[in-house]
């Protein structure tokens, strides 16, 4: 099925207003999740609906939290989210990398105990809206999903990496990927009826490559709830030692240095920590010289041939802003077990999602 991305963003809403989050709160959980799904990442979108509520309903996460800064100069801010929601956490620190970055030249924000901050990209593309550029550390306190190279233990959380870098004139570069070979939530996706998964990105636990999403989920069916902690297997980490070694500074840098907590050992509860740095190109010396230097190499990088026939080269960024643009246009497709389970989330609430179609 499609739906427009209003209706789909004014249900998720609704849902949350119903689960007794404020109208702001509620309008910022759908906007966001539904701004992942038209980028294409629909593994952030709203098929994580069910489980935001789960985690609402069982204090995981608290409805109304105001982030706290709790240590302050003026080029450094550390926020506590207090594991409010990360669509409020996750603005807040954004807006404030962004005022303490332009009044100083760079700025470095440390935000612990967000809840999940979805598409990170997302607040790349806040900063690089502004005119900065901004590099941004995540990782996962409590989320033992991906062993690191060379090993089939769990260790890491999918622990994503993002840059952002404004173009003068142009669209931002936004490179935002997990340090996993797939973030969790394309195993999620792929498990229920969605894109399946690429060889070998999952490891059993005797080291054999898998693609099955049981390997992180166990057994399951249907629209059952599915819980990462009773697969056996992994994912890999990306990039062989290369990508296992980045997704280790995003686990020491987001989770240990902020005080957010690293992925493991023992039980922990879940949250968001990330390390963002914010510059302006101004503190560089010129803006103009910045801006003619990345246009010069950006159209460098353009003319490099493509090695298949037919074939392309894209910058970061530009497949999110194809897909967003064609999303608009069209409406947001969703797998049905995907709408069955936001059908689901509304019911309790006297919403009928199918009123929210148009
Ligand atoms: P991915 O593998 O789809 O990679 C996306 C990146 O690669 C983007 O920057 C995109 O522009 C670029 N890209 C894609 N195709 C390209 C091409 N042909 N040429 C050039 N560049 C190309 O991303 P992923 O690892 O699956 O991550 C998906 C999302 O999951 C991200 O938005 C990430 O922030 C999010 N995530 C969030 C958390 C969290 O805890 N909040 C954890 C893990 C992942």
């Amino acid at each position: 099925m499609r739906i427009a991305a209003a209706g789909l963003t004014a249900f998720v809403r609704d849902i949350f207003i119903g689960e007794g989050c404020a109208p702001e709160e509620a309008e910022r959980i759908g906007r966001y999740l539904v701004a992942a799904n038209l980028t294409g990442h629909d593994s952030h979108g709203v098929i994580r609906v069910p489980r935001y509520v789960a985690w609402l309903r069982e204090g995981e996460v608290v409805a109304g939290r105001t982030p706290e800064v709790v240590s302050d100069t003026p080029a450094f801010a550390l926020i506590d989210a207090h594991y409010g929601f990360g669509q409020t956490a996750g603005p807040f620190a954004t807006d404030l990398g962004i005022a303490r970055a332009r009044a100083n030249g760079v700025a470095i924000v440390a935000l612990r105990h967000a809840g999940h901050l979805g598409r990170i990209g997302e607040w790349a593309e806040q900063a690089a809206a502004a005119g900065l550029v901004s590099v941004h550390f995540v990782n996962v306190a409590g989320s033992l999903l991906v062993a690191p190279f060379g090993s089939v233990d769990r260790r890491y959380s999918t622990a994503p990496f993002a840059a952002g870098f404004p173009v003068a004139g142009g669209e931002p570069i936004i490179l935002d990927f997990a340090t996993s070979a797939v973030a969790e939530g394309k195993v999620l996706v792929a498990s229920q009826g969605g894109k399946p998964l690429p060889e070998g990105v999952l490891i059993e636990p005797d080291g054999r490559p898998s693609q099955d999403p049981r390997t992180l989920f166990g057994p399951y069916d249907g629209t059952a709830e599915r819980d990462n902690r009773r697969g056996a297997g992994a994912i890999r980490a990306f990039g062989e030692h290369k990508g296992s070694g980045l997704a280790l500074m995003c686990e020491l840098l987001a989770g240990a240095l902020t005080g957010s907590g690293t992925a493991g050992p023992g039980p922990k509860r879940f949250c968001n920590g990330m390390l963002s740095i914010y510059m302006t190109p101004e503190a560089f010396g010129s803006a103009d010289a910045v801006a003619t230097e990345t246009r010069t190499y950006l159209d460098f990088f353009k003319s490099a041939r493509p090695a298949a026939q037919g074939g392309e080269v894209l910058l970061p960024g530009e497949p999110e802003r194809r897909t967003r643009a064609q999303r608009l246009a069209e409406g947001v497709p969703l797998p049905d077990p995907v709408w069955a389970t936001l059908l689901e989330a509304g019911r309790p609430h006297g919403l009928d999602g199918e009123t929210y179609r148009g």
